[in-house]
């Protein structure tokens, strides 16, 4: 039965990069008909904060994650092996690390961090790496029992072994281990497992966590491998079978940079204010590094339920926003047929931004159809330029403006790009007539004043691209005539 799980730390806004993890153990816990487990990792008390907590119960719930075992009501319901909050398991990591220390595979250390620090600066000045060189290894055990019991503050480390173990990745292979102090000469790392405040290193309660929730299956970032080895060691050391590891590669910018906070698509929090879809969002971050045999790239969650495995590339994954944008355009698309749900939060999306912006002005179009109705028209005429609903109403905007305020500035747009016709309609009169005193083509004027009686002939119902456009291309088609000579019609 496989088992995933995904195990933020409460420490920072969920990443595309988290994201992807969170999606790719959900995936296959799906496909494989397991379940997907949610863990918060929170033992990094100063670091972690509630508002991330719940943040990140938010964003996998924007994105459809839903998870099978986690904290909260959803979690409860088949409880197993919960909680699911490490804070609340101290005692499992407690009661754990006292087996090791039972059979010696790990030692109380009773050295001050400023005793530490001092050996690290030495052993640095020697050139050597600053690992800990083991003095409380070689206290006595009933000796360290008594002075843990005195109450004099230490914290517990794993006795490691000579030699790393091998990590067999799903994805990578066989890892060797470069960076293990084991295979150097000038000491041992001998990893923290228990703080001096009690509380658990993340090594330690991830390994125990991983094995009391019965996990089978590891997919987490390719920052994770150094740390492998002694996750290995440990399962080891309590002789339990380590689940699989599948490490998935760094996500890069198009610079081949490591995606950070800058990048204006980095964290879900950011996509979602730039309007992005959550459907677009899992259907991007799924590509990240998995190949497919599908035709098309577009995909929905129970599409990548249906299709996923673990067939992930090794290489950096350069995130590219043209690849985002395509795939936003193909879910808009994909949610304009049908009226189902989805349709109606775009098209109250768009109108919301179409009410904030021209609210004030908007009436004379819509007569008495309701704003949603004329949104959800235009968005099925035109949803093959739609990236955000933001940009749409951007622009379409002389779709929601009264034609005679365009046609009133029309002769500037000829040489003016639009953008600068709407703003400032309150000082439209003044601007009329300074315009028309100074840069005033008459041609230009003439052409958008037939246009105009064009469309006030037009019904609203046929405010869509088909009938919008043979309007426009008509009169062009009637113009390019009489320049030429061949026609004078006149329609004013
Ligand atoms: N808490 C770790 C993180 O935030 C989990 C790493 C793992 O999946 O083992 O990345």
């Amino acid at each position: 039965k496989v088992r995933t799980r995904f195990a933020p730390s409460p420490t920072g806004s969920l990443h595309l990069g988290s994201a992807r993890t969170a999606l790719f153990n959900y995936l296959l816990a799906k496909r494989c008909g397991g379940q997907f487990i949610l863990r918060i990792e929170d033992t990094d008390q100063r670091r972690s904060s509630e508002d991330f907590e719940k943040q990140i119960y938010k964003e996998l719930a924007w994105l459809g994650l839903k998870w099978d075992e986690g904290p909260g009501p959803q979690g409860t319901l088949r409880n197993s092996t919960g909680p699911y909050k490490q804070s609340q398991r101290l005692h499992f990591y407690t009661e754990h690390v006292q087996r090791l220390l039972d059979i010696g595979k790990s030692y109380r250390c009773f050295c001050s961090p400023e005793a530490l620090q001092a050996k690290a600066q030495l052993r640095d000045s020697a050139g050597l790496i600053g690992r800990y060189d083991r003095t409380c290894a070689h206290i006595q055990k009933d000796e360290s029992s008594r002075r843990a019991a005195a109450g004099e503050p230490h914290t517990i480390r794993l006795l490691s072994a000579e030699t790393a173990p091998l990590v067999k990745d799903l994805i990578f292979g066989d890892i060797k281990h470069q960076s293990s102090s084991s295979q150097q000469a000038d000491g041992f790392d001998d990893p923290i497992l228990m703080k001096r405040d009690g509380w658990p290193t993340y090594h330690l309660a991830n390994v125990v966590d991983d094995h009391l929730m019965d996990v089978t299956h590891v997919i987490r970032g390719v920052e994770w491998i150094p740390s492998t080895p002694m996750h290995l060691e440990l399962y080891d050391a309590f002789g339990w079978v380590p689940p699989k590891f599948a490490h998935v590669p760094l996500l890069t910018d198009a610079d081949g940079a490591k995606l950070s906070k800058r990048d204006s698509a980095a964290t879900l929090e950011q996509l979602r204010d730039l309007g992005i879809f959550p459907e677009t969002v899992v259907n991007f971050a799924a590509l990240l590094g998995w190949s497919h045999q599908e035709r098309s790239d577009f995909m929905t969650l129970s599409d990548l339920e249906r299709l996923f495995d673990l067939k992930l590339t090794k290489g950096n994954t350069v995130v590219s926003m043209g690849k985002m944008r395509f795939l936003q355009n193909a879910h808009a698309v994909q949610m304009t047929k049908g009226t189902d749900e989805a349709f109606r939060y775009l098209v109250d999306d768009v109108a919301k931004i179409v009410q904030a912006r021209f609210g004030d002005v908007i009436d004379p179009i819509l007569g008495s159809r309701p704003l949603k109705d004329y949104v959800s028209r235009l968005l099925k005429a035109d949803v093959k330029n739609f990236t955000t609903s933001a940009r749409f109403v951007e622009e379409s905007r002389y779709l929601f403006i009264p034609i005679d305020k365009i046609i009133k500035r029309g002769f500037r747009a000829t040489t003016i790009s639009v953008d600068e016709i709407y703003p400032s309609l309150q000082d439209d009169e003044e601007y009329f007539k300074s315009a028309e005193t100074t840069t005033l083509e008459p041609q230009v004027k003439e052409t958008l004043e037939r246009l105009k009686n064009r469309l006030d002939k037009l019904n609203l119902e046929d405010w869509s691209e088909t009938p919008l456009k043979e309007v426009i291309d008509g009169l062009l088609t009637e113009m390019l005539d009489e320049w030429k000579g061949l026609n004078s019609a006149d329609d004013r």
